[in-house]
């Protein structure tokens, strides 16, 4: 079966398959991974690796730090305002659906939020044009979510600012190549391109430390977890290990470039599908679909349980869209091949003839 999950999502099964055979006994030491000492050559030697790898995956240089933390992406939405809230300026946010929606309320908790541009709200929905949120200059920080992996709306660009950007990477992060100096800070949920959940990718350029808010807790602050290495307590080091044997597999696959390059075939294909019939419907303005997450709905919103047990029964799992929006949708980061796409648009068009 396929699996079109947003989060868990699937991961290479190349990857699986090799954690699986080094689960009981990894590398002769006799003990699996999850059991050794955090402390212990092995595991910081295989931490290590893991953020060389990203460092090399992303072109990341030593003026950034690469931080493996818990907590899932959500933690990062208290995070952020707590880390670079301390110079007392408000904190602006672009607000393009759901995740940026959640961060900016959890902003609030912590200082002034301004939202300085938003998605439209008239179908089809787009992203703000940047002459928009210019007062942004002067804020602590310009927060913005370059995929929402819900509402399957992206930017292809990054937005300019005098304030530190700060994108919330999630569904994207490792989908493609991007300028990582373009940003100031990037987080991640590990949970779509990287690995399991709960772990955390961040990337923060250091120049911005010293800005905290003096509340924050050690476990959030940026620069105690660098200092520490990441290992200010126990770190989730099976997640890790996982995370890095990814990064591997990417670099084994050709790298970033490579990914992009499938990445685009894929989603091309989907919403070529998409638009070329009657049936089928995307919400979002064409040159702000999501490469990674394809929302769509059916001419006929009742026919939606049926598709989604014929495509149980086809193979292709968890095409369910959002609780909250409905219809369907279909996430196709970088495990998933362009058979599993082409699966899903033979299946769409079957079921087309069938019951349009
Ligand atoms: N941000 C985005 C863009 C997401 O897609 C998600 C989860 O799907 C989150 C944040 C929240 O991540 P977590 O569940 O790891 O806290």
């Amino acid at each position: 079966p396929y699996n079109f999950c947003a989060g868990p999502a699937a991961l290479p099964e190349a990857v699986l398959t090799r954690a699986a055979g080094e689960m009981l006994d990894w590398h002769g030491t006799g003990m699996s991974f999850m059991e050794m000492s955090h402390r212990s050559g092995e595991v910081v030697s295989t931490v290590e690796a893991a953020e060389s790898s990203l460092r090399r995956l992303l072109g990341i240089g030593d003026e950034f730090a690469v931080l493996f933390v818990q907590g899932g992406a959500t933690s990062q939405f208290a995070g952020v305002p707590m880390n670079l809230g301390g110079v007392g300026k408000p904190f602006a946010y672009v607000n393009t659906g759901q995740w940026s929606a959640k961060a900016m309320a959890e902003a609030s908790r912590y200082g002034d939020v301004v939202e300085v541009a938003a998605a439209s709200k008239e179908l089809p929905c787009a992203i703000p044009e940047q002459e928009s949120w210019a007062s942004a200059d002067d804020a602590a920080y310009l927060h913005f979510t370059p995929n929402e992996t819900i509402d399957g709306i992206e930017f292809h660009w990054v937005p300019e600012s005098q304030a530190p950007v700060v994108a919330d990477m999630s569904s994207t992060l490792l989908s493609r190549p991007i300028a990582v100096d373009d940003f100031d800070v990037i987080y991640a949920g590990a949970q779509k391109n990287i690995g399991p959940a709960g772990l955390v990718i961040l990337i923060v350029r250091r120049e911005l430390y010293g800005r905290t808010l003096s509340s924050c807790p050690s476990m959030m602050n940026w620069e105690v977890t660098d200092k520490a290495g990441s290992m200010l307590n126990t770190p989730p080091t099976y997640s890790i290990y996982l995370a890095g044997l990814v990064f591997e597999w990417l670099e084994a696959q050709g790298g970033l470039a490579a990914m992009a390059e499938r990445n685009r075939k894929k989603a091309t294909s989907l919403y070529a599908a998409i638009d070329e019939s009657g049936f089928y419907g995307n919400p979002v303005a064409v040159a702000d679909r999501s490469w990674m997450n394809v929302p769509f709905t059916l001419a006929d919103a009742e026919l939606d349980k049926v598709f989604l047990k014929e495509a149980e029964t086809a193979g292709l799992l968890n095409l369910k869209g959002h609780r909250s929006v409905g219809g369907m949708r279909a996430s196709i980061y970088n495990a998933i091949p362009q058979a599993a796409v082409d699966a899903l648009v033979e299946f769409m068009q079957d079921f087309e003839r069938k019951h349009a």
